[in-house]
């Protein structure tokens, strides 16, 4: 049989640079990456519960044909798992297994697996290797790519955690097929961030393609994503610690941290962004950094997406307040990732409160 088409990206980091491999229905590929770099195979896959559900009876053939040793250990699915009392079942299960510091760590899921045994393969023996295989699409544009792990604590999200890079990444984008509507959307709204941050290349070829897009047409799924993780390991690899160009990847989420925690988390992540670039492209024109033209323009393609309706109920003075709490400001002052141009990003902007209102009150017409 034919192989299908592997892309093969670099995340260019000094110390430790990885490849993420990109494409459809490639899983049969994954046995000879993993035979080259990891001869031992002692493998130890955590697993989301629904992907066990639906992709488990493949994905265990698979792997276990070309491991000398494996567990899957399956995860509760959902954001209540990515906990320390998780962390310890998973560090149980590995000592009970009598696995050690030669374990290869696989997680396979969406970014609520990758965040927890990404922090598990960080901290186990002082460290093992892992490999991310993202089944959102979300995570795999995002979450995925960077090395941010770890888990929640009191209440607190991401409290505790470390920079841990994989060895590499794998993209199956025929995952995404049995993903809910309302993920495939979630997972466009991060996608359309990454137009804002490039070039008018790839945002034109989103509003071209955005319905083949949340459809999941094969050849515009991978584009996108192999477009987005370019972008990603590109900014993620000139700043890995995020200490300053890497804050571009929070374009629209001041706003959109804030919508999630005003609707309790009734609204899904890239809903929340897309709302949120609405809002923060609104701000850059209040604030004479965007024209008006231009602002026009750039609104057509995250008002494709339809966050849910009650996000119109929030109050821009709740929103206000919730965005003070925001862990990235400084000096009690809420800070922006507001926008120029295309590729021109303004980090660290603010601005007074009666702009953010009616920025707030006028992207209510977008959405
Ligand atoms: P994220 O959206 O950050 O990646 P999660 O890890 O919580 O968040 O995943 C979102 C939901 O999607 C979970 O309920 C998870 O079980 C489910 N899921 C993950 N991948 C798939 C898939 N390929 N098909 C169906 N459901 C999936
Ligand atoms: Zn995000």
């Amino acid at each position: 049989m034919k192989k299908l088409e592997v892309k093969r990206i670099i995340v260019p980091l000094k110390e430790n640079p990885y490849p993420v491999y990109i494409g459809n229905s490639i899983l049969s590929q994954l046995p000879e990456l993993i035979e080259v770099s990891f001869p031992q195979r002692n493998i130890f896959v955590v697993i989301d519960g629904n992907i066990d559900r639906t992709w488990g009876r493949i994905i265990r053939k698979i792997l276990s044909a070309s491991a000398k040793k494996i567990t899957f250990y399956k995860l509760t699915p959902g954001e209540s798992s990515k906990n320390y009392l998780e962390l310890n079942k998973i560090y149980t299960a590995l000592l009970d297994g009598n696995y050690g510091r030669d374990t290869l760590l696989i997680s396979i899921g969406g970014g609520v697996t990758g965040d927890l045994s990404g922090f598990a393969a960080s901290s186990f023996m002082r460290g093992i290797s892992l490999i991310h295989i993202p089944t959102t699409l979300l995570a795999a544009v995002d979450s995925s790519i960077g090395g941010k792990t770890g888990i929640n604590f009191l209440k607190k999200k991401n409290m505790i955690g470390a920079f841990y890079q994989p060895a590499f990444v794998f993209i199956d984008t025929n995952f995404f097929t049995t993903l809910p509507h309302q993920e495939i959307i979630s997972g466009a709204g991060e996608i359309i961030k990454y137009a804002y941050l490039s070039d008018r290349n790839f945002f034109n070829y989103l509003q071209k393609n955005f319905d083949s897009l949340i459809k999941l047409q094969p050849d515009v799924i991978n584009e996108s994503v192999i477009k987005s993780v370019s972008i990603k390991a590109s900014v993620v690899s000139q700043d890995e610690k995020e200490s300053g160009l890497r804050q571009i990847l929070n374009l629209g989420h001041t706003f959109a941290h804030a919508f999630e925690t005003g609707l309790n988390f009734k609204i899904k992540h890239g809903e929340a962004v897309a709302a949120g670039i609405i809002s923060a492209l609104i701000l850059s024109n209040k604030l004479e950094l965007l024209s008006t033209r231009n602002m026009n323009e750039y609104l057509s393609l995250p008002s494709k997406i339809r966050p849910p309706k009650n996000l119109g109920n929030l109050k821009p003075e709740s929103i206000y307040n919730l965005m003070l709490t925001d862990k990235k400001n400084r000096d009690g002052k809420i800070k922006f990732v507001l926008l120029k141009g295309i590729g021109e990003l303004v980090l660290g902007a603010e601005a007074a409160k009666l702009e953010i209102f009616t920025s707030l009150q006028e992207a209510k017409e977008y959405y």
